[in-house]
């Protein structure tokens, strides 16, 4: 990668202060720099722990890797690219385009990169918070915590896995280095990121045992590269690429319908996934492994016309007796099978309701936010502001996921509600500003109202969504315009506020806008 070193790209020797602190340059992080960028403001930095912007597009790089969204709408309204050659793009396209708004907008140089941010600290005395890194301590009057929910790999915990010989990595962090070829290969998990990588290496390795503890359920996936007309088309009409994004995003908002109000008209999607078993899969005993037996919806469903081919496959099997131990050399099933393997990939997703940086964070009682977390459940007020942790935000905070649409609508959403806390603070002096415990309370009820009658809770399915009470603390349980809706303003009469008599230089700026 080659960038610009800037004054920002040094080492802080002393601790250095900051107006806002970005922790997170995936889309969430960078579209905030961006939008702070282009409001005349300089007084911050995004602080990010890899070499580069892009998140979990930039670490999730194993075979077959894609998006499950069209790219149309998978990517910032502000920076629309005509020239997607397909209509889900993979892995790498994502990440350019991701680099080409960063560079485009000319917010690398308020990055620093390699910069593992290891603790951040309310200080009540002074009103600002303490950030130590990997690269020296910063303080910052705000901090925006925008790491996403998927950046932390969850590794199972399974008797001897430490000791396996073979190569072994987990699907977000791919040893490229590793041959699999002509090897035998296990792979643990079938999530949306198995079900890409299975079909990728299907005709590699020797051999490759699926290992699933739930079947997913599976819809065709529409994908296709855009003809050359098309993207003139794009490029060149007026309107042509928007009214495109339109119609995406209305056609996946029907989906909100029958995923929070009334599971039952889920029961269509479900004949649609059982004829796809039926068309794609030849062989009856592993139909029937590979049915589901929960309502469609409940985890998300998946996309992949190669995944049931793949399976099918003559050197491809799948397992489901449940793991009992791993060996150097070999899995074990609880039916006592032994099955010798070269290379293990781990494919089992990521710590989303209990993310280490939850130990990190240490608010205004000096509870670290897992212990908040532990006693009300991870809870957060419109996903973004949690009682207890003053002048912080969260982009990509609870409740605020999707399965059905793009994750960049609900961002850019987000990072609406911050840029207008940030220009309030500034406007009004503000010190501190700290959401009411009650609000949240309330807001949170609601949510949970709502999530109740949702597939997601009803569906009869374990999922990553529920958190280890039960509750449903990820998802967002209506349109996603109301979302956008009840972010468009920062609602200050929410916030406990306390505020100074001066202003500061940066708070100048902002507040003559
Ligand atoms: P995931 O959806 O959480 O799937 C993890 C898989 O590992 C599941 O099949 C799970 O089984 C299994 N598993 C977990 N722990 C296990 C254990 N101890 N023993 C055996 N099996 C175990 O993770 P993911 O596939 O990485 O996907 C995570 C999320 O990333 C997705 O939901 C999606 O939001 C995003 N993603 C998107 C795309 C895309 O857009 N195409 C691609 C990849 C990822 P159970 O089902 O029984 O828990």
């Amino acid at each position: 990668m080659s960038r610009k070193v800037t004054d920002n790209d040094v080492e802080a020797t002393s601790p250095r202060h900051m107006n806002t602190i970005i922790v997170g340059s995936g889309f969430a992080g960078l579209g905030l720099a961006i939008k702070l960028s282009q409001q005349g403001r300089e007084d911050f930095l995004v602080l990010e722990r890899g070499s580069d912007v892009g998140g979990t597009w930039r670490d999730n790089t194993y075979p077959g890797a894609a998006c499950d969204v069209p790219s149309h709408l998978y990517s910032y309204s502000f920076a629309l690219n005509p020239d997607w050659t397909r209509s889900f793009s993979k892995q790498g396209e994502i990440q350019a385009y991701i680099r080409s708004v960063a560079e485009r907008y000319n917010v690398l140089d308020r990055h620093l990169f390699d910069c593992d941010v290891q603790g951040v600290v309310w200080n009540e005395d002074t009103a600002t918070w303490t950030v130590t890194t990997s690269r020296g301590t910063f303080t910052a009057d705000t901090v925006v915590s925008a790491v996403g929910a998927l950046c932390e790999p969850s590794l199972p915990d399974i008797k001897g896995i430490n000791d396996f010989e073979g190569e072994i990595f987990h699907s977000a962090r791919w040893n490229h280095d590793a041959n699999l070829e002509g090897k035998r290969v296990a792979i643990i998990g079938t999530g949306a990121s198995s079900i890409q990588i299975v079909p990728a290496i299907a005709n590699k390795v020797a051999s490759l045992d699926v290992y699933q503890r739930t079947a997913p359920w599976l819809l065709p996936r529409m994908d296709r590269p855009y003809l050359l007309p098309e993207r003139l088309a794009f490029k060149h009409i007026p309107g042509v690429q928007r009214l495109s994004r339109a119609a995406i995003y209305a056609a996946r908002e029907t989906q909100v319908v029958g995923l929070t109000r009334f599971p039952l008209l889920m029961k269509g999607f479900e004949a649609l996934s059982r004829a796809k078993l039926q068309f794609e899969i030849r062989d009856a005993e592993l139909r029937k492994k590979v049915t589901p037996n929960y309502r469609i919806g409940c985890k998300r469903m998946l996309i992949s016309n190669e995944y049931y081919p793949a399976l099918d496959r003559d050197n491809v099997d799948v397992i489901t007796d449940g793991i009992a131990e791993v060996r150097a050399n070999s899995i074990v099933t609880k039916d006592g099978t032994e099955r010798e393997i070269d290379a293990l990939i781990v494919a089992t997703g990521f710590h989303v309701t209990d993310s280490p940086t939850y130990n990190t964070i240490v608010g205004r009682d000096g509870r670290t936010l897992s212990e908040v977390f532990d006693e009300v459940g991870q809870q957060a007020y419109k996903g973004t502001s949690i009682a207890n942790f003053p002048n912080m935000f969260f982009l990509v905070g609870p409740n605020v996921g999707l399965g059905h649409t793009s994750m960049v609508f609900m961002i850019e959403s987000q990072i609406n509600y911050v840029v207008d806390a940030l220009k309030t603070i500034a406007a009004k002096g503000i010190r501190t500003v700290e959401v009411r415990g009650d609000k949240q309370r309330a807001y949170n009820q609601d949510l949970q109202d709502k999530l109740a009658k949702t597939v997601w809770n009803t569906g009869g399915c374990a999922s990553w969504y529920l958190d280890k009470h039960g509750n449903n603390t990820t998802l967002w349980p209506d349109f996603t315009f109301q979302f956008r809706s009840i972010t468009r303003q920062f609602d200050v009469d929410a916030y406990n506020v306390t505020t100074s008599d001066a202003l500061s230089a940066d708070q100048k700026v902002v507040a003559a806008q």
